[in-house]
């Protein structure tokens, strides 16, 4: 699909996720629609730009670990949402340049800015594919994914902040045990996911403005999301939120002073590696 339909594909009549995320995360690839729509919920839930920060950041630390300790040099990255520096293959690549990284999103607006996950080092390669995770067998065989990834060698698949935008009517459990079915052993499983667990009464908030604004959403308990790595070697510290997965001195956030609070943060994160 081209620029140009997809610009006409963009629906701006209401608010949507990837430009309300942008929004938390201080970039400029939103509409006024999406800004309202996130001012809302920042509203209900102020720690939405922290949760937004410390999700990036994980992001950034289980690349590097799975590149540097798992011998990881291939990437699923499904809900890649607008382009942030760094991207995942930036911080793939900065540890091993001949990384591959196959990006996924089914927002229009994502499409118009994939240029930006492109740059790869002439050593690697990178794609975005237009797709729904909700058809996981369209993506897998995309011709796109297999010119970029060999899938007879292990691959990371990469669910950041994904999963809490598949409602359990649509069979969250059984599209990631699809995807990673398809993926050989030492392949591994990155997935961050919002949670209601440390103040439930916010997050009914924040679910009641998603859900209003058409994005039907569902939060899930630490419990929730271990049943996403059923059958997976979970990698220390286990499940955890986010800023306690292996903090590092690379991490921007390990620098500064106020670490922040389970509740801001209301994000489990894990990696698990396939047997
Ligand atoms: N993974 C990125 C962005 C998370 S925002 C990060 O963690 O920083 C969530 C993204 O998932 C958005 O870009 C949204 O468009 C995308 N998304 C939501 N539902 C999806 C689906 N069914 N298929 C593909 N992408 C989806």
């Amino acid at each position: 699909m081209s620029n140009s339909q997809a610009a006409r594909d963009i629906d701006t009549s209401r608010p949507h996720s990837a430009r309300m995320y942008d929004y938390y995360l201080g970039g400029k690839d939103h509409f006024d629609i999406d800004k309202q729509a996130a001012e809302s919920v920042a509203a209900a839930y102020p720690g939405i730009f922290v949760c937004a920060r410390e999700n990036r950041a994980f992001m950034h630390r289980a690349t590097r670990v799975l590149a540097r300790e798992h011998g990881i040099r291939q990437w699923l990255d499904i809900g890649t949402g607008i382009p942030t520096e760094p991207n995942l293959h930036q911080v793939a690549q900065s540890v091993v340049p001949e990384a591959r990284v196959v990006y996924a999103d089914n927002d229009p607006l994502v499409l118009k800015y994939a240029e930006r996950l492109m740059r790869s080092t002439p050593q690697g390669r990178t794609t975005y594919i237009e797709a729904d995770a909700n058809d996981p067998e369209s993506l897998l065989n995309a011709p796109e994914l297999a010119e970029v990834l060999d899938v007879g060698r292990p691959v990371a698949l990469s669910l950041n902040a994904l999963m809490h935008f598949v409602t359990d009517a649509q069979d969250p459990y059984g599209i990631v045990g699809r995807l990673l079915d398809a993926l050989p052993s030492g392949s591994a499983l990155a997935l961050s996911h919002c949670t209601p667990d440390f103040d439930p009464p916010t997050w009914e908030k924040v679910t009641a403005i998603y859900t209003g604004a058409g994005t039907p959403v569902q939060f899930r308990s630490q419990k929730d999301v271990a049943r996403f790595f059923d059958g997976l070697d979970l990698l220390e510290p286990g499940i955890t939120v986010g800023h306690r997965w292996r903090p590092d001195a690379q991490d921007d956030n390990a620098a500064t002073e106020q670490q922040p609070t389970d509740a801001e943060v209301s994000l489990w994160t894990g990696v698990g590696v396939k047997p």
